[in-house]
């Protein structure tokens, strides 16, 4: 970008990493944000409104990392399961 030169590199595989801003703005309205943009959660992925649940990178103290992720979403569907059965 800087010299404006392109050039050919192989390689065998490619991983895509062009930001780490959260697509959050759609929630901005319903849920709490961070000043990052991120969803603020509280352990049960319980969003600030009720019964609508957050997981993963897009969480705010998320370790941005495959495995809590997971862990996140198996939390998250099951504190949805204990919300819609009352
Ligand atoms: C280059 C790179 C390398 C990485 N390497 C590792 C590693 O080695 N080990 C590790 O543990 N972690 C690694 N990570 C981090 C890991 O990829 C993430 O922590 C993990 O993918 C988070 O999962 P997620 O489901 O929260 O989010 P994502 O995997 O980002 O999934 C979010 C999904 O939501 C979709 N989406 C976004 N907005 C909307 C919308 N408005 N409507 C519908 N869908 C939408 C996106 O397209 C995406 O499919 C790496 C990340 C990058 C970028």
């Amino acid at each position: 970008m800087k010299t404006k030169k392109s050039s050919t590199l192989e390689v065998a595989g490619v991983f895509v990493a062009v930001g780490l801003k959260p697509n959050s703005q759609h929630f901005a309205n319903i849920v709490k944000l961070s000043e990052s943009g991120h969803i603020r959660t509280d352990e049960l992925m319980a969003t600030s409104s009720p019964g609508l649940f957050a997981a993963g990178d897009i969480r705010k103290s998320s370790a941005r990392q495959i495995a809590p992720a997971v862990g996140d979403g198996a939390t998250a569907a099951l504190s949805a399961f204990s919300y819609l059965r009352g």
